[in-house]
């Protein structure tokens, strides 16, 4: 098997992209979306070939783990047929996807058949209303039908994504953690981060910090510090009650995970964004369109994009927007 050549300057294995395969949600939660968005036209996004041939260059640079995201990847049509050609490159070890679950009722049992593995689906309140009222469009049941459907298929170490807010959801983290626990599934709390112009709430006063969020379940839980780490941004913690389960804590915020970064993500109009919180980026799409069946000339592309990667974001906890893009642009 090939070994990585993807490296930045700073000595950095970049082996995990994220590929974002729609800039459309069926959705519009709060801190993602504004309520009335404009989404790309069709010209201006990436083909399913196109995402193909993308995936194929960076898993022959020795790209272990892809990631499919959006927007919300399950509303992209072909998202099946896409999620089989790249399950089937060999070398790569992991397909996941992240959804907000809307769709997992259809399509759980496709995915996996199709060699998807690996499943994060955002939850962010267990009320009806409260849920409709975080993500403007959402029904519940629906989501919580779609969690069980992919248990059902056979996904194992799915993990649940949920986004606190302060005044909002920040009192059914305990719930939510028991609805993980019964179900065997890990669960994340996110601190909200200032992508994207939204005027729905103050990102300041909403902001909930993973220790507040620790303290609240160490009211009702044993937590227990784990050393495991996926080399991602989350860091986990055991849960004494449940010890089947991890919690884990992203916090841009509070704690800065760039040392380990390993990933780049691409938009869907085929910008390779170097940092999240970075406009650092090279336009692969051009590349792509320019050089049509020189597979070579995108993976030199991408090799030469590694040296932009820049070394740290640096979030800052007020509501001036420091970088434009909207999480559902960026692939979260
Ligand atoms: N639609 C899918 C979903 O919701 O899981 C995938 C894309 S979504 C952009 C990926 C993750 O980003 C979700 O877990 C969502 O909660 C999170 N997210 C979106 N906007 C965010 C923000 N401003 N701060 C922190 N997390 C955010
Ligand atoms: Fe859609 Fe996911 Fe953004 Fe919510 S977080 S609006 S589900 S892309």
């Amino acid at each position: 098997m090939a070994e990585s050549v993807l490296m930045d300057r700073f000595a950095r294995k970049v082996d995990y992209l994220r590929l974002s395969v729609t800039d459309r949600c069926d959705f519009r939660c709060v801190y993602c979306m504004a309520e009335d968005m404009t989404f790309l036209p069709r010209q201006q996004i990436l083909s399913l070939e196109e995402l193909y041939q993308v995936a194929e260059s960076f898993v022959a640079l020795g790209t272990r783990k892809i990631r499919l995201t959006g927007g919300e990847p399950l509303v992209r049509s072909g998202i099946v047929g896409l999620c089989e050609r790249i399950a089937a490159l060999p070398g790569l070890r992991e397909l996941c996807l992240t959804t907000n679950g809307s769709q997992l009722g259809k399509l759980a049992a496709p995915l996996y058949q199709a060699g998807v593995r690996r499943l994060n689906i955002s939850l962010d309140s267990l009320d009806p209303q409260r849920f409709r009222e975080l993500t403007r469009t959402g029904d519940l049941q629906q989501v919580i039908a779609g969690i069980d459907a992919a248990i059902a298929a056979g996904f194992t170490h799915t993990k649940l994504n949920c986004v606190v807010m302060q005044g909002r959801n920040d009192h059914e983290i305990n719930d939510l953690v028991a609805f993980a626990a019964e179900r065997q599934l890990d669960i994340s709390f996110i601190e909200e981060m200032p992508l994207g112009a939204i005027s729905e709430h103050s990102r300041k006063e909403a902001f909930f910090s993973s220790e507040a969020v620790r303290q609240r379940i160490a009211e009702r839980y044993t937590l227990l510090p784990s050393t495991e780490s996926t080399q991602g941004p989350s860091r986990y913690w055991r849960v004494a009650e449940a010890p089947a389960i991890r919690i884990g804590f992203i916090s841009p915020h509070s704690h800065n995970f760039c040392a380990t970064c390993n990933r780049v993500r691409l938009t869907v109009e085929g910008r390779l964004l170097l940092c999240l919180g970075n406009e650092h980026s090279a336009d692969l799409k051009a590349v792509l369109r320019a050089n049509p069946g020189q597979p070579q000339v995108l993976r030199e592309a991408i090799v030469q994009a590694m040296q932009l990667k820049p070394w740290s974001h640096d979030f800052r906890l007020d509501d001036e927007v420091q970088v434009v893009r909207f999480m559902n642009m960026t692939g979260g």
